[in-house]
């Protein structure tokens, strides 16, 4: 594990570093030793998500849509131009990209397009935050990256699936026709801290249900599954990515897969909530399965997550009620 002695990047920029995983990854990489630039709409994100690092000395905060054309030539504190880009401005829970369909297609396009610009600018490492959306509803299970993935391209979540494609293509085609040198992570469903507790996401509305004592809403029968990772084995995945020379697209999540009423019940032991289960009807073209294959990663990359449900989920309860409470 690089340390602030060692950073593995001098100068990284890190697109919606405002949102849950930017700011981790944010705090992680200054933690390293590595200058940071956060750019950030707050369209989703929110600044107390990096409150508490402004006033870090090699720590920017840079107010910008990236479907515009942007820059951080100088870096704070004097580091120079990015030798990392990490691209991870793009809404990306249901409720938010139904609420922003054109800000989600436009930030996926436009927006992956002026990232990819920056990074060939600077000759700096390029990495999209692609997603198992790209998988659809898949028919191949678990999922591997060699998968194409079963999308409806007009229907409702198409906005955020087909974005995150047309992201990969115009990423790989860059490689291709400039030699920038990307890679592409498809997460899978990351949970943690900074969530918001009214972001749609299972994790946070489940947590804020059962810590309100209020009926977890569990879709359909709650027999669909979800893979869940904490954020530090996800954080810890994106990193090694960005340190590899590899191009992906490589799947970072974690295998264990849990039903979403197995979740809800999960959750409400956990926090020691009074809260009943109430169904309630299920979103179109929700996908019934969802587990990564992790061969590459763990081959390739020498990740693998080791948080598992009952400690990260009680990590979250924990910080919902500290943050509540606050
Ligand atoms: P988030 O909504 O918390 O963060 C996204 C951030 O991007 C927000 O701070 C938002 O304000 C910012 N943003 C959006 N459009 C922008 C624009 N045009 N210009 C500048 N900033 C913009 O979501 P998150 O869960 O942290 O997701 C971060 C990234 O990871 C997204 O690209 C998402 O698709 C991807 N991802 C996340 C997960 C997950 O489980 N959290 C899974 C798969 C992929």
């Amino acid at each position: 594990m690089p340390d602030a002695s060692t950073p593995r990047f001098r100068h990284a920029v890190v697109t919606g570093g405002a949102g849950f995983l930017g700011s981790h990854l944010c705090t992680t990489l200054l933690a390293e030793g590595t200058a940071v630039t956060c750019v950030d709409d707050f369209c989703t994100g929110q600044a107390g998500n990096v409150a508490h690092l402004t006033g870090h000395p090699a720590f920017a905060l840079l107010p910008a849509d990236v479907t515009e054309p942007f820059d951080a030539p100088g870096g704070p504190g004097a580091a120079g131009p990015p030798d990392l880009v990490l691209h991870f401005a793009s809404p990306a829970s249901p409720a938010d990209y139904l609420r922003l369909p054109m800000h989600t297609l436009e930030t996926g396009s436009l927006g992956t397009r002026n990232a990819l610009a920056l990074a060939r600018r600077h000759g700096a490492r390029f990495v999209l935050a692609s997603t198992s959306e790209a998988y659809g509803d898949p028919q191949q299970h678990p999922q591997s990256e060699t998968y194409w993935g079963n999308v409806n391209p007009v229907g409702p979540r198409s906005v955020y699936d087909e974005a995150k494609r047309f992201g990969e293509a115009l990423t790989t085609a860059e490689a291709g026709a400039h030699g920038t040198d990307t890679g592409i992570v498809r997460l899978f469903n990351t949970y943690g801290p900074r969530m918001r507790g009214h972001d749609g996401r299972a994790v946070p509305t489940f947590v804020r249900q059962a810590l309100a004592d209020e009926p977890l809403t569990v879709t359909g029968d709650g027999r669909q599954t979800r893979s869940l990772a904490y954020v530090d084995d996800t954080v810890r995945g994106i990193l090694a990515m960005a340190a590899s020379d590899l191009r992906g697209p490589v799947n970072i999540g974690n295998p264990a897969e849990i039903t979403m009423l197995d979740l809800a019940r999960k959750i409400i032991a956990l926090a020691g909530s009074g809260s009943a289960v109430r169904f309630v009807e299920r979103p179109t073209d929700d996908p019934a399965v969802r587990c990564p294959d992790i061969t590459l990663a763990c081959g390739k990359l020498q990740w693998e997550p080791c948080v598992d449900a009952d400690e990260g989920l009680a990590r979250t309860i924990h910080w919902f009620r500290e943050h509540a409470a606050a």
